[in-house]
């Protein structure tokens, strides 16, 4: 892997007082979000872009829910939240929106991928496993619902799952439901 890795610069934020360091991974340039004087074992949380929800506040998935979740853990917590431009499960925001489409005419989030020729979840986590080796972090404790997230992070001992638990609304309540039954995801 060739990976640019940026200076560390500070960042004020609602949700704390953070330091920033972005990896730049090919096109994809991701963004590591941490505490000073990090836990040993810190609470870590792997958070995929969603522009659509991240920014523009979306209803329709529980993604900025997610974030500013985590973002609040980990200032109280001394952790870190690892940012991956992964937008829509890594199909872009070009077939995102085109999968919107095709929910908007009934499919599922997982059918909809199906249609456009993707797998329900194009992610991947090998970057996760250098930020995590960059900042000489062994064991962690990971925040998330998503088994698979578990299961791919090699050379790190996860010696606690800590789940997010959101709140449901009448726009997200298919789209995470979804995810429980047919992607397995724990709650
Ligand atoms: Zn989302």
């Amino acid at each position: 892997m060739n990976i640019k890795i940026s200076e560390v610069a500070s960042l004020p934020s609602r949700f704390g007082n953070f330091k920033v360091k972005a990896f730049k991974e090919g096109e994809k340039e991701h963004l590591v979000i941490y505490t000073e004087n990090m836990e040993e074992v810190p609470v870590i949380r792997v958070h995929s872009e969603c522009l659509t929800g991240d920014a523009i506040g979306s209803l329709k998935c529980d993604c900025r829910d997610q974030l500013e979740y985590a973002l609040k853990l980990v200032s109280k917590t001394k952790g870190m939240v690892i940012y991956l431009r992964q937008e829509g499960r890594n199909i872009g925001l070009l077939n995102k929106i085109n999968a919107y489409a095709l929910q908007d005419k009934g499919f599922n989030t997982v059918e909809a991928n199906h249609q456009l020729g993707f797998d329900a979840d194009e992610r991947t986590y090998e970057i996760v496993t250098f930020i995590l080796h960059h900042f000489g972090i062994k064991k962690i404790r990971l925040l998330t619902n998503n088994p698979d997230k578990v299961n791919s992070l090699s050379d790190v001992e996860i010696v606690e799952r800590i789940p997010i638990i959101m709140e449901v609304n009448q726009y997200n309540k298919g789209y995470i439901n979804t995810k429980k039954n047919e992607m397995g995801h724990l709650f």
